[in-house]
């Protein structure tokens, strides 16, 4: 079941601003409010898909593929092409998930070290 007071679905009715970055029809994308590299944005879809399953099971093609043109856009736009990036998404428990509102996060701007921390 897709939370329909989400953050990010809030964010995309307007009832909460953003720090938009890029947006068409089918995306819409800006910084995350707690950044945890020197460029953090975020991507999301312009639809209730509550994790990537839900949204490559439920969205027609034509969205999925806006979607993903919508991330090239973005890091295109941050200027992260030439020194590199990286893209994590998170779904469930195990990854810690906060906002259940499918949505990329694109990390860079700085050497970004090993990928997971052994704790
Ligand atoms: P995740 O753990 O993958 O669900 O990540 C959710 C991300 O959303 C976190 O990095 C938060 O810092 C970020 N976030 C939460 N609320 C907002 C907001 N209002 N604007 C921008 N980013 C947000």
């Amino acid at each position: 079941m897709y939370d329909q007071n989400n953050i990010f679905a809030r964010i995309l009715r307007n009832e909460i601003p953003c720090q938009k970055i890029a947006e068409d029809e089918w995306f819409l994308s800006f910084y995350d409010v707690a950044p945890k590299a020197v460029v953090h944005a975020l991507v999301i879809p312009k639809g209730p898909y509550k994790n990537i399953h839900d949204f490559i099971s439920n969205a027609e093609a034509e969205r999925v593929v806006c979607f993903w043109k919508g991330v090239d856009t973005t890091i295109t736009l941050l200027s992260l092409k030439e020194n590199g990036y990286r893209l994590i998404e998170n779904t469930g428990n195990n990854s810690h998930q906060e906002v259940p509102h499918f949505h990329v996060h694109i990390l860079g701007g700085q050497d970004l070290g090993p990928k997971l921390v052994k704790s």
